[in-house]
């Protein structure tokens, strides 16, 4: 039993290694983080001092799972040429500055198909995946998590079957994985808050995804309610989801050691409300055991 990774998105500010400091003081064993500012194309070269850096403070500060978040600016799905290529080009970047942290997981939104529909937008996403992966084999141990989207606007991947669609036309689908985010799934229509819809929604993900498909978990409560395809995130059992759907996901054994990470928003100058929100979490395991050290009750 590989036991709960849990973590947050934490700040690159100072460098991406110190992301770690962050994850290590609120006793997590999992980390999110941009490996250059999310909201530009281009990036500076990796600082390779801070790649040495992350190399020792993970081992260090008990971090086990690291994962990165690539630009919101991507459009795999556009179909706009020049925004598609440029977008292939920014997603083979983030794979290239991934590996060079030896991060294997870079979270991904698939795409939105502005307005040419829904099937040409699935395939424009995984002729774009196969492009990326042509483009560069060295990087193929690190893989493009595609994340499940509340489905607000045109946006695609709001439900597994859309992501498995997507997934099924790329042709080595050995380096794509998916990421579920709690509140999109609530918004696209998921309701994991009992065990009736928990349990329909894993045997979707089981029959369209496979659990082994799933790289990592997003944790964030829901600002709005079940299909209200709006994607706000809310606190830890302070949206439309509550403790118990965190509880169903957490105590059941197939997530073990599949990392959950936080994305919480970050409202108070401290830790960013990310200590208390896992201790919500860490409140609701049953086995104390599958909670790294520090986040035992
Ligand atoms: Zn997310
Ligand atoms: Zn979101």
């Amino acid at each position: 039993m590989q036991g709960l990774k849990l973590g947050a998105h934490m700040s690159i500010s100072g460098g991406v290694s110190h992301a770690l400091d962050s994850a290590a003081a609120v006793k997590s064993n999992a980390v999110q983080v941009f490996t250059k500012n999310n909201r530009q194309w281009a990036g500076p070269p990796v600082d390779n001092t801070d790649v040495a850096r992350w190399r020792e403070q993970m081992p260090a500060g008990g971090v086990e799972y690291a994962v990165s978040h690539a630009t919101y600016l991507i459009n795999l799905a556009s179909p706009k040429d020049d925004l598609w290529a440029k977008s292939q080009r920014a997603q083979v970047d983030e794979l290239r500055r991934a590996q060079a942290y030896g991060i294997r997981h870079v979270v991904l939104h698939p795409g939105a198909h502005v307005g040419s529909g829904e099937d040409a937008g699935i395939q424009r996403i995984a002729d774009a995946l196969n492009q990326i992966h042509a483009e560069d084999p060295s990087v193929a141990d690190t893989l493009t998590l595609l994340e499940l989207t509340a489905g607000q606007g045109t946006t695609l991947g709001c439900s597994f079957e859309q992501l498995a669609d997507i997934i099924a036309k790329v042709n080595d689908d050995s380096r794509v994985g998916v990421c579920i985010d709690t509140c999109h799934a609530l918004a696209a229509g998921y309701d994991l808050r009992n065990d009736e819809g928990y349990e329909a929604m894993m045997s979707t993900i089981q029959n369209r995804i496979g659990l082994d498909r799933v790289g990592c978990w997003h944790f964030n409560d829901s600002v709005f309610g079940l299909n209200s395809r709006k994607d706000r995130h809310a606190h830890i059992g302070e949206g439309e989801i509550g403790l118990a759907g965190f509880g169903l996901i957490l105590n059941d054994p197939r997530w073990d050691g599949v990392p959950m990470l936080l994305e919480t928003p970050k409202d108070n100058d401290g830790d960013g409300n990310d200590a208390s929100n896992l201790a919500k979490l860490a409140a609701l395991v049953t086995d104390h055991n599958r909670l790294c050290e520090g986040l035992r009750p």
